[in-house]
């Protein structure tokens, strides 16, 4: 994994709220989950294990 750390990534938990909506990847097995603002971060839908969520709107990896 690389750890490009630039500005500062917005990272969050399960359970934690949703306070941009938008898409998020999951750290442990980079599933993409679209949230809404008023919902909290869920398990990892693939793994379903507590894990970390990614801003995923900024990947630069996607740069088309
Ligand atoms: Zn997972």
């Amino acid at each position: 994994m690389s750890s490009k750390v630039k500005n500062k990534e917005k990272v969050m938990k399960t359970g934690q709220d949703v306070s941009v909506p938008g898409l998020y990847v999951s750290e442990c097995c980079n599933v993409e989950v679209e949230l809404d603002k008023d919902a909290s971060f869920p398990r990892c839908s693939r793994c379903s294990a507590l894990t970390v969520w990614e801003m995923g709107d900024d990947l630069e990896e996607l740069a088309a």
